[in-house]
């Protein structure tokens, strides 16, 4: 099929050339078998509350929209899968939207969608363990409420009431798992990110 893409307009196929031939993407993915039924979209949580839409994304790639990886929409995603069970096409919307936020990263794009992340990565390093960011903190705040507040910035006395032992993890620990991370290519990884941006 990607041969059959080849031969059409170039330009026009880029992207959906890109998602079919993605790590992520599975061979036998049904994405060039999307009917537009909106099946996708009529069950998606995310499209019920914006302007997100998963068969309009599904028909963005199809025609080959030059905008797609700037697209705050595909951000709006948060990978239920709700989608990809539906399709009676043998799609997978939410793949093909993980592969388009993957590029759109590696673009240069939508860098303040990944803050969050970045800064549990940079947690990994430091700590050993995923923790949560400032950022990330005051928008959970919003929702869990000032209880939650207090106990996560007393965390290490509430423990100590309850009898639990601090939630770090030794320093010998730490160091080693600092040195898997350096030697995986995270640490490098983490600093293409955060210097990748447009
Ligand atoms: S991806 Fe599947 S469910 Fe969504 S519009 Fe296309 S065929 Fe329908
Ligand atoms: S995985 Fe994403 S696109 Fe699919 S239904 Fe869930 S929120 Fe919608």
């Amino acid at each position: 099929m990607v041969d059959f893409l080849e031969k059409t307009n170039s330009k026009k196929t880029k992207i959906l050339k890109e998602v079919l031939e993605a790590d992520r993407t599975p061979k036998d993915i049904g994405l060039l078998k999307c009917i537009q039924c909106g099946l996708c979209s009529s069950g998606c949580p995310a499209a019920r509350y914006s302007d997100f839409s998963p068969r309009k994304i599904m028909n963005a790639v199809l025609q080959g929209y030059p905008n797609i990886l700037q697209d705050q929409l595909i951000w709006n995603c948060f990978s239920c899968y709700t989608c990809h069970m539906r399709c009676p096409r043998g799609n997978s919307p939410i793949t093909v939207i993980q592969v388009l936020k993957q590029k759109s990263i590696e673009e240069g794009y939508n860098k303040d969608q990944i803050q969050d992340f970045l800064a549990y990565g940079d947690s990994f390093i430091e700590l050993g363990a995923g923790s949560y960011s400032k950022e990330m903190v005051e928008s959970l705040y919003e929702d869990w409420g000032e209880e939650w507040l207090e106990i996560r910035l007393n965390n290490e006395n509430v423990r100590k009431q309850l009898g639990l032992e601090s939630p770090l993890l030794p320093i010998k620990a730490r160091t080693e798992i600092r040195i898997i991370l350096e030697q995986t290519g995270f640490v490098e990884r983490l600093k293409k990110l955060r210097n990748n941006s447009k």
